[in-house]
């Protein structure tokens, strides 16, 4: 893996504007970002709640900081080592909202703990509580959450009873402090009508309260109550249960967001700052062409990029295959030529940025930076 340092001279030093840029290259609107930062972090304090963004979308030290420096209380992250790659860049407060289960993996965990500031994890099992529980009896005091089931079994606790039991092991665990708790509902977040997401959140919310009120009557209310993606942050905002929103899309957009409907609300929408940049490499044909950007330079699970820029308007984008991609003139008109830049915003932003070792940092057409994805691949 190349260092910071090395990644800038060997990229940095042969590229100074978009056009020059090695494709397929991950590029960020620099512009666009710090727009899109400003507006969620400007809307979430005026709704009075803390931000703590999921840097699963980013896997950024870099993009991090921005959003700390805009007033995020901290980061999100999904699994441990991608925390630990954020800690090693200088991020302090840290939520990683997967349990970790593994001896290994506790381990780790609890030596990284001893050199944050803050970190926190969630938990769904008493089993693993008590592995917590045992790795942390001589060292620092752990942090713990628990994680509530919003219905779609991936992780969290399936039941009140269960949430119950769960607390009822955190408390007899002298070296776990119970912070709170976590739902995210992600099979909400993507509904594409606005009308049918507030519904659908609005249930999950009632049943949130429920859980709310059975550990209130224990007297452990949830200090922290953390969930929340782009999707639904708007409606979150009116049903004020959430005080810490873990939204993380917002930054980049993709098409997926795209094609919600979030422009209906008061707030501005927020606009696509990512972009994988390609070149078209083949022309041979009248109305279509051939770039360099195939299932390895995109997410294959949310669809077909949007061509933002290198072809007439309503050309669409075809996979064709690992290392290629087809551009379709509709009218069947166009012609390209061979070294064309296209500009592509991505079907699903988190998994595309986990294809690449840097963002090349734009303004208009020059490349200003560029920004290593610290913790790509860090899925473990
Ligand atoms: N929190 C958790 C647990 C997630 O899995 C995700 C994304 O999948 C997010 C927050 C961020 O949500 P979004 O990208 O929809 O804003
Ligand atoms: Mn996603």
């Amino acid at each position: 893996m190349l260092d910071d340092l090395r990644l800038h001279r060997h990229l940095l030093g042969k590229t100074g504007s978009r056009a020059e840029l090695n494709t397929p290259a991950l590029a960020i609107d620099r512009e666009a970002l710090a727009r899109n930062i400003e507006r969620m972090a400007s809307f979430a304090r005026s709704t009075g709640v803390s931000l703590r963004p999921h840097s699963k979308t980013h896997k950024s030290v870099h993009i991090a900081r921005l959003q700390i420096a805009a007033g995020a209380v901290g980061i999100c992250c999904a699994k441990l080592g991608e925390a630990e790659a954020l800690a090693d860049g200088g991020i302090e407060s840290i939520l990683i909202t997967s349990p970790v289960v593994t001896a290994a993996g506790i381990a780790r965990l609890i030596a990284l703990n001893a050199r944050m500031r803050d970190l926190a994890v969630v938990v769904d099992n008493p089993a693993n509580v008590a592995a917590l529980a045992a790795a942390a009896a001589r060292e620092e005091t752990l942090k713990v959450l628990i994680d509530i089931d919003p219905g779609v079994r991936r992780t969290g606790a399936p039941s009140i009873s269960a949430a119950l039991e769960l607390l009822e092991s955190i408390r007899s665990s002298p070296k776990l402090e119970y912070r709170g708790i976590q739902m995210y509902c992600g099979t909400q977040q993507h509904i594409a009508s606005y009308a049918e997401r507030a519904d659908a959140i609005a249930d999950r919310t009632q049943y949130l309260r429920t859980v709310i009120g059975a550990l209130s009557e224990r007297g452990a209310a949830p200090t922290i109550v953390t969930g929340c993606g782009t999707g639904t942050h708007y409606i979150d905002a009116s049903l004020r249960v959430f005080n810490e929103w873990q939204v993380g899309s917002y930054i980049f957009m993709d098409r997926q967001y795209a094609e919600c409907d979030l422009a209906n609300q008061p707030t501005v929408p927020y606009e696509y700052s990512l972009f994988v940049e390609a070149t078209v490499v083949s022309a041979n044909t009248r109305g279509m062409a051939t770039i360099d950007s195939g299932i390895k330079a995109l997410s294959t699970d949310g669809g077909l990029p949007v061509i933002v820029s290198g072809a007439p308007a309503g050309a669409t984008y075809r996979f064709m295959g690992d290392e290629h991609g087809a551009i379709v003139d509709p009218a069947g008109r166009h012609t390209w030529s061979i070294g064309d830049r296209v500009r592509l915003a991505v079907p699903h932003c988190d998994p595309t940025v986990n294809l690449y070792d840097a963002y090349h940092v734009t303004t208009g057409e020059t490349l200003v930076d560029i920004w290593p994805v610290s913790a790509r691949g860090r899925s473990r």
